[in-house]
């Protein structure tokens, strides 16, 4: 099982670096591309916090244990 994130609810916030001790997740910024894909209530949102998201940069440490899962205010992550 590893995260998946759902970048139209990540709001970037940085919780799920927070709790994961294997160094999976970063913070980054959307490309225009990737902003033009969202809603319009999700472009709002992204544009409110400067397009910050989550994106998983090394999947190989992730353990499986789904915390950043439960612990993320914005149900963003999956586990699949
Ligand atoms: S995935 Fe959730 S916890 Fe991680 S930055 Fe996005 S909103 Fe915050
Ligand atoms: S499932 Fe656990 S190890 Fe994997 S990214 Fe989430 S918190 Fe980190």
């Amino acid at each position: 099982m590893l995260p998946v994130i759902k970048l139209g609810k990540c709001e970037g916030d940085g919780i799920c670096i927070d709790v994961c001790s294997d160094d999976v997740f970063r913070i980054e910024i959307l490309k225009p591309e990737q902003i033009e894909r969202l809603t319009l209530k999700e472009k709002i949102k992204s544009y409110v916090h400067g397009h910050k998201k989550a994106v998983v940069i090394n999947p190989k440490n992730c353990c499986g244990c789904g915390l950043c899962e439960v612990k993320c205010p914005h149900q963003a992550i999956s586990m699949v």
